[in-house]
């Protein structure tokens, strides 16, 4: 099907946004007014240009507060709509919004809204215009689709249908089925959004929350199940009203929206992308760093050995058990130093795993490997971590361990057994983004997001895993967009024995970050613990919490550049990650910063 989208949807000029659209791949927008209104360009101007990027104009919009109005005023609409109307026709769209009124002239009265709007789709067809009418979920009389429906239908004009908009149907809880009894061909257009469940006034809700399909709470793919039932044929497009897309480049939103398009399309089964292979394992974390030494320091008491070296790059493997760390001194350094920079997953079918990444959208990794290397598939995530696919000592396929040479050194005895998770900080305006990428590329599932208090601001932190936990990446993120770089990625490490591998630690010269002791005597509140086991977490800054499944003891080491360590024991089944601690976790990182002037 078609795909087209808002121009509301996107950042920046009518012109910037006219490119995003067209380079991620729509086939045609709504010109939103404003946008219009705004733009130096002429509507033959405009028309072009969209011409020229291969984008049709779907929709003009919109036009409000039209019908059930006294006569005097409704001959003041008409004036005004033959305006609009000569504008779309040196536009080259054909199909304007006129959405529910909400004038307080507007008169509760159907067939007085059907004969106007009647007349005016009269006028429009003397431009051959098509008038698609929304009921607005606060519209004044006409706030439900099937009443606005029932006015059009009342109407009888072939000039007239109605236009649906998935967020007033979902947000006001309107049941969608009912669409199914409505002609296709009355059905003029199709807007889709998404909107996170919140409890608030509807027209503040719509106008800054609204978000892709896939990324709220709504049934979107429910409600378009029911409008391809009626034979619709027209496009898809996306209508958002959104505070952080406003703010956020309009190339990598597209991207975004286009995505969840294609995600949509899979799951009412009108679009078959390759299938989703999800991971099975993390083969590798790689860090890059400008200075191998104190990272080299931390892993080595962490119990971490360095085994092998990559034969042709600066790239050394460090391992304990399954855990496997590259720290890599040779590419571009970032800015602010130490950082997890790529994830290796591994995968039952590393091709088959990045084609579906590359038709959802994902950037594919140019290869920059010296041709004796195994050449591996890899697409960057929207937080620019590499993720490669990876076939971890099967011989028949591509090994990455195979272009490492092993060392000498045996591997220490240390406590962790592999990677249990990787917490990584999300650009401010992506986090929705990730969410949905990690879901739908990587076929990982979403948990709640759950809000985290820092001493200065607020995280917000929503982990995508497997179902068996063998994959676990908590994605975060900050309150404000200055605080993308103020948070620390982590590597946090599976042990069976925190407190033995919290000792190794501090014996190999290790220092833990030091937990207060106020935290202890509140747990000391909150739990019954076997003799001196408190004051074992106490001496060593273990945290610990519990849910309905299990028990979970953990650690921290400091951060070194953007990055830090855990190590963790879960018991029972403990499927969380912390997040009670994580307040008392970020003041100590806080603290512990302004100790080392870092
Ligand atoms: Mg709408
Ligand atoms: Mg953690």
């Amino acid at each position: 099907m078609r795909t087209s989208i808002a121009t509301v949807s996107l950042s920046g000029s009518l012109t910037e946004k006219l490119t995003a659209a067209s380079r991620a791949g729509f086939d045609g927008v709504e010109i939103f007014e404003n946008d219009l209104l705004a733009s130096p360009l002429t509507p033959e101007e405009i028309r072009a240009r969209c011409a020229d990027l291969g984008l049709t104009i779907d929709l003009y919009q919109p036009m409000r507060d039209i019908e059930a109005v006294p006569e005097d005023e409704f001959a003041r609409n008409l004036r005004r709509a033959r305006h609009k109307f000569e504008l779309m026709d040196r536009l080259g769209a054909d199909t304007v919004l006129v959405c529910s009124s909400v004038s307080p002239l507007a008169v509760d009265d159907d067939a007085l809204a059907a004969e106007q709007l009647g007349r005016l789709a009269d006028l429009a067809q003397d431009f051959g215009i098509r008038v698609a009418y929304e009921a607005l979920a606060w519209g004044r009389h006409v706030s439900t689709y099937d009443h606005a429906w029932h006015i059009v239908e009342t109407a009888g004009h072939p000039a007239l249908g109605t236009c649906l908009d998935s967020f007033h149907i979902l947000s006001r809880g309107s049941d969608p089925k009912a669409i199914e009894d409505i002609p296709g061909e009355k059905i003029f257009f199709l807007q889709l959004a998404d909107a996170p469940l919140l409890a608030m006034d509807v027209l503040q809700w719509s106008r800054h929350y609204r978000c892709f399909p896939g990324q709220g709470g709504f049934d979107v793919a429910g409600l378009v199940r029911s409008v391809l039932h009626t034979g619709y044929d027209g496009p898809l497009s996306l209508e958002i009203f959104n505070d952080v897309f406003r703010q956020a480049e309009a190339g990598p939103t597209a991207v975004d929206a286009r995505r969840s398009l294609l995600v949509l399309q899979e799951t009412v089964g009108i679009a078959a992308p390759p299938a989703s292979v999800a991971p099975t394992g993390i083969a590798f974390a790689e860090l890059v760093t400008p200075d191998a030494e104190p990272l080299s320091a931390v892993l080595g008491a962490l119990g971490f050995a360095r085994t092998a070296r990559h034969r042709s790059k600066p790239v050394d493997l460090w391992q304990q058990g399954e855990a496997r760390l590259l720290v890599n001194t040779g590419t571009a350094v970032r800015r602010d130093g130490t950082g997890l920079a790529a994830i290796g997953l591994e995968s039952p079918d590393p091709g088959a795993a990045a084609r579906r990444a590359e038709a959802l959208l994902a950037p594919v990794l140019p290869r920059r490997r010296a041709p004796e290397d195994a050449q591996l598939d890899a697409v960057l995530a929207p937080d620019g971590t590499e993720l490669f696919f990876c076939a971890t000592d099967r011989p028949e396929l591509p090994n990455w361990r195979a272009d490492f040479e092993n060392l000498a050194q045996a591997p220490a005895p240390g406590h962790a057994a592999r990677i249990d998770h990787l917490a990584l900080t999300q650009p401010w305006h992506h986090f929705d983004e990730a969410a949905l990428f990690h879901r739908s590329v990587l076929g990982l599932h979403a948990q709640e997001s759950v809000d985290v208090a820092d001493p200065y601001g607020l995280l917000r932190s929503r982990a995508v895993t497997t179902d068996d936990g063998s994959v676990r990446i908590a994605l975060t993120v900050g309150a404000a967009p200055t605080d993308d770089t103020v948070h620390a990625q982590h590597i946090a490490l599976a042990t069976d024995d925190v407190v033995a591998a919290a000792r190794r630690f501090a014996e190999a010269g290790g220092r833990l970050l030091p937990i207060p002791a106020n935290y202890y005597d509140d747990l000391a509140a909150r739990y019954e613990f076997a003799d001196g086991e408190l004051e074992t977490y106490r001496e060593l800054g273990i945290l610990y919490d519990r849910d309905a499944h299990g028990e979970f003891r953990h650690c921290y080491t400091p951060t070194i550049g953007r990055v830090f360590f855990e190590l963790v024991q879960r018991d029972g089944g403990y499927r969380g990650y912390g997040a009670q601690n994580a307040p008392v976790r970020l003041a100590a990182q806080h603290a512990a910063r302004r100790l080392t002037g870092g």
